[in-house]
């Protein structure tokens, strides 16, 4: 495994929309690793392929129960309405206040390729809203009432 390079706002990297992942190959999971590896380094709860400079759809989040990878993922359902602090690995030492539904439901597929749903509340919740948004090539900034200095935040 390997640290990668996280790519900050500012780099077009960041606006694109992935592409779907095709096979599972063997890069690929060197590229899961390396995300994971990278993720837990920053100290985030999430991680986007694009945020690694990769334009797959694939992201990773752990909010303290072991990663969960998905691969190519949609969300089902997104119901009620939370609010609360949100920062970006991508956007070091910022923080802003977003709206985002308070449940989703979601599937992808796993790293052995088999399907899999999820489904999380309040921060898990948050989490993969804005993981998914990095796939279509959306921050959190984007949707934030305001963006502050974050140093009483953590990072996600
Ligand atoms: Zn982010």
């Amino acid at each position: 495994m390997a640290l990668r390079n996280i790519v900050t706002e500012g780099d077009d990297t960041l606006r694109k929309v992935c592409r779907p992942v095709g096979e599972i190959t063997d890069r690929i999971q060197v590229l899961i690793d390396d995300m994971i590896e990278t993720m837990n380094e920053a100290q985030g709860v999430g991680i986007a392929a694009p945020q690694v400079g990769v334009l797959r759809r694939i992201f990773i989040v752990d909010i303290g129960d072991g990663p969960i990878v998905l691969i190519n993922p949609e969300i089902l359902e997104m119901s009620g309405e939370q609010e609360d602090m949100e920062g970006c690995l991508s956007v070091p030492g910022k923080a802003g206040n977003v709206k985002r539904a308070n449940y989703v439901k979601i599937k992808g597929l796993d790293r052995e390729g088999n399907e899999v749903i999820h489904e999380g509340t309040e921060l898990l919740a948050r989490a993969f809203q804005h993981e998914y948004d990095h796939l279509d090539g959306i921050l959190y900034i984007d949707k934030a009432d305001e963006v502050v200095d974050a140093e009483y935040y953590d990072e996600e």
